[in-house]
């Protein structure tokens, strides 16, 4: 990857300055570009993407109203009212406020997870599939539980909020990760440093969402309903 993913390391940084190394036309009035850094967290792990707007030297203003990975590349989806070129100076800046809420959800859909495996449910009997934190958060496991656990997941989930717990993250090389995570998903790239989250005194998992500092500020978690598909167990939950 050509750019340097900011949000990975530095979740709370809002604004940017970069370049623009590549320039893909889209469909008419809409740009792909990719930066040689950028703080706009791109659509992927159930997370949505970022908006927000870049800004260039000429004072041109263009709306970032999506942005993917792509081949491999964090595209950046502007609408402006010229061509940009490769080689300008940009400065981004991402809004806040819906990335707030998806960092939060996010992170709480983690809070949920690490309380499932202290239940003793997940990696096993619930095997960890997929996570979506948009408008309706959902996390996927495969398996089925027979008892109903949803007001022992309340509890727990409860718990850990309550002692305010504080999530950490870096990157490491897939073996050490191997060697501390509760459970790794399949497809995870050998060949690049992954990034690993903790949650204190809990456990350690492969991530690249971006997560919020302490288990404080993800509010408080409802287990709304805990529902089976298809031989998997889907556990839906939202945040206040
Ligand atoms: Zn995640």
């Amino acid at each position: 990857m050509k750019t340097d993913p900011i949000y990975l390391q530095e979740p709370y940084e809002t604004h940017m300055e970069g370049q623009i190394l590549t320039v893909i036309a889209d469909q008419p009035g809409v740009w792909r570009l990719i930066l040689d850094r950028t703080v706009f967290y791109p659509m992927g792990g159930g997370q949505p993407t970022d908006q927000g707007k870049i800004t260039f030297t000429d004072g041109t203003e263009a709306d970032v109203f999506q942005v993917q990975l792509k081949d491999g590349e964090i595209n950046h989806f502007v609408k402006m009212g010229r061509e940009p070129q490769p080689g300008e100076q940009v400065k981004g800046s991402i809004d806040w406020d819906r990335r707030y809420k998806h960092m939060r959800l996010h992170s709480a859909g983690h809070v949920v997870d690490f309380a499932l495996h202290l239940l003793g449910y997940s990696p096993n009997r619930l095997k960890p599939l997929k996570g979506d934190h948009g408008k309706k958060p959902v996390i996927t496991y495969g398996g089925t539980i027979e008892e109903d656990f949803k007001a022992a997941l309340q509890t727990k989930t409860d718990e850990l909020l309550n002692k305010n717990l504080k999530f950490s993250w870096g990157f490491k090389p897939l073996e050490e990760i191997q060697k501390n995570a509760i459970y790794l998903q399949p497809g995870l790239p050998a060949n690049k440093p992954l990034r690993a989250l903790s949650l204190e005194g809990v456990g350690t998992v492969a991530d690249g969402g971006t997560i919020v500092k302490s288990t404080e500020e993800i509010g408080k978690i409802t287990i709304t309903a805990i529902e089976t598909k298809e031989g998997n167990t889907l556990i839906k939950y939202v945040i206040e």
